[in-house]
């Protein structure tokens, strides 16, 4: 076991890619606190955590309230005894505003944005750090993404927000370097979750039963065709790095950005090398998924 007697908190650990976290974290020996905003998400992954033989604890809480976040970290430390490990992954995935889109919900989306993929990163940070200068070691990883590093229209908060947290990384890892505590980014690019919970969330029931029936296939095939590996991640491809970058494999690795996707960032648009008769559906079937969601707006 390589996270054997470790302490970890996950945050966003209810679904997608911190579950697998949490869960590869339990299976490698760390206890884990898990936290989101949503008890029941949590309570699921806890028992799944459990029930293979690990340990773990919830906590519900909004990243974006740093007493309730203060609270837990110190709730995780009296438990627990110690801190080793922090993995800062609760985030919103998607904006979908151009800059001066007309709508009042774009300041709205805006601001949970950055509060909760940047800010809340921050909280994290800073109430757990003192922790870990007291275990004398630690590893704090941010799951950025690939669009902190590249842009791409319509996601200005979303780019926004992860680019500042591949500079909070790097400023960090030095920052810590002296308490040997190491920060470090990943990026990942597409990885499949439940890509319906954001259209359940922001439109409600019915916008999220069309959405699964009619357009959910051609959003995947949008991530799957976009890269060389013709394959979309899934989260253990994430959970994986992140137990690399938690255990003393990598004692030596601070201030790095791991990118974990594909190859999307490594490639040069090269329009022979692609199925035309793919994209060419693809495009006219995402043509018809942006009429639809215009009606929300
Ligand atoms: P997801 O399935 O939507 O999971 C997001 C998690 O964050 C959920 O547990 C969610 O629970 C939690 N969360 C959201 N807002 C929160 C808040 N204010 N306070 C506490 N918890 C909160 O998304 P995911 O794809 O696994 O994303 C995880 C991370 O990977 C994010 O940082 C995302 O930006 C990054 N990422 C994902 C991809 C991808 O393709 N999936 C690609 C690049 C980067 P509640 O909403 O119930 O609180």
């Amino acid at each position: 076991m390589r996270l054997k007697e470790k302490v970890a908190i996950v945050t966003g650990a209810g679904r997608g890619i911190g579950a697998a976290i949490s869960k590869m974290f339990a299976e490698e020996g760390a206890a884990v606190a898990l936290a989101s905003r949503n008890k029941q998400e949590l309570e699921a992954t806890s028992s799944a955590i459990k029930a293979a033989g690990g340990t773990s604890f919830v906590y519900d809480l909004d990243v974006r309230d740093h007493q309730a976040v203060k609270k837990m970290v110190d709730d995780v430390y009296r438990r627990c005894g110690k801190i080793d490990i922090l993995v800062n992954n609760a985030g919103l995935p998607v904006f979908k505003y151009a800059i001066d889109d007309p709508s009042p919900k774009a300041e709205e989306l805006y601001e949970d944005i950055i509060n909760i993929n940047l800010n809340g990163y921050w909280y994290c940070m800073r109430y757990v750090t003192p922790y870990l200068k007291e275990n004398g070691k630690g590893s704090i990883i941010n799951i950025s993404s690939v669009r902190g590093r590249d842009g791409i229209g319509n996601e200005s908060a979303y780019c926004m927000a992860k680019g500042g947290v591949n500079m909070l990384t790097r400023s960090m890892s030095v920052e810590l370097a002296p308490y040997n505590i190491r920060v470090n980014a990943i990026s990942p690019g597409a990885i499949q979750v439940d890509l319906g919970h954001w259209v359940l969330s922001r439109y409600g029931q019915e916008a999220h039963e069309t959405y699964v029936r009619k357009f959910k296939d051609i959003h995947l095939e949008g991530m799957r065709l976009n890269q060389p590996l013709r394959v979309i991640g899934e989260p253990d491809d994430i959970a994986y790095a992140t137990v690399y970058l938690s255990s003393d494999e990598a004692k030596f690795v601070t201030g790095a950005n791991l990118l974990i996707d594909g190859g999307l960032t490594a490639v040069l648009a090269e329009p022979p090398s692609f199925d035309l008769g793919a994209f060419s559906e693809y495009h006219q079937r995402s043509e018809e998924l942006r009429e639809w969601f215009s009606q929300f707006e």
